[in-house]
């Protein structure tokens, strides 16, 4: 499996958010996790993406523990997710904000290539941005400033923004929330190319149970 969890487990205080949660997911595996607000879908994300330290149980990704890796390391060894709410930067391009999932990449790292210290890395994660850009469709909005597209959009760049990364992996927290019936078939649509385009497992947390049924095994 791509990725594996034992018994992990969260408590905050006297909650456990999530418990015992023990799963495995193949490559290109495409599965939803469903249940009501609260049931604990975003703190199991969370714990997979480091962003939370899991009272108890394991995580492997790709075979190994990663309950010791950094949190900035995630996506480097190729895990990406998006978030519920849209965390852009809206002024700048949708180029840039890719950019900034393929500096993740890059030898360079985050700080130097912002700076523009390294050149050849600079057009090499540029490069990679347009590719993915591209990938999902948006290619004709490679320079619009990201607040000035529609938040189906909006969604599908920060989709395009992990995919950057090169991701064996990729979360999606609630990416239909706030799209409207078309945009939301739309998305569905590029769940199921993206699986079957580059075999990478996909696993989102959705309400739109319409979206859950058409993206998903
Ligand atoms: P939704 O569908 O509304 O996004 P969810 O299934 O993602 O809900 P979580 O947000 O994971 O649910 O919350 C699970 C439980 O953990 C809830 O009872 C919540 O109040 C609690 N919880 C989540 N994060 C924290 C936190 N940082 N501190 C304390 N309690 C938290």
């Amino acid at each position: 499996p791509v990725l594996q969890t034992r018994s992990l487990q969260k408590r905050f205080g006297g909650i456990a958010a999530t418990q015992d949660v023990s799963i495995a997911l193949e490559r290109g595996a495409r599965q939803a996790l469903i249940g009501p607000n609260g049931a604990g879908k975003t703190t199991l994300f969370n714990c997979l993406s480091r962003l939370y330290i899991p009272s108890d149980g394991d995580i492997l990704f790709e075979g190994k523990s990663i309950l010791k890796a950094r949190r900035h390391e995630i996506a480097t060894i190729g895990m990406g997710r998006t978030f519920q709410n849209v965390a852009l930067f809206d002024n700048m391009s949708v180029l840039d904000n890719v950019a900034l999932g393929a500096y993740l990449r890059g030898k360079a790292g985050v700080l130097r290539s912002a700076m523009r210290l390294d050149r050849v890395e600079e057009k090499r994660t540029h490069a990679e941005a347009a590719r993915a850009i591209t990938r999902v469709g948006l290619a004709a909005h490679v320079h619009d400033a990201a607040g000035s597209l529609p938040l189906g959009r909006q969604r599908v760049v920060e989709i395009a923004r992990a995919l950057a990364a090169d991701p064996a992996l990729l979360l999606l927290d609630e990416p239909a929330a706030g799209l409207n019936s078309q945009e939301a078939d739309k998305l569905t649509e590029q769940i199921r190319w993206l699986r079957d385009q580059f075999s990478l497992a996909v696993v989102l947390v959705e309400h739109n149970m319409r979206v859950v049924m058409g993206a998903c095994e």
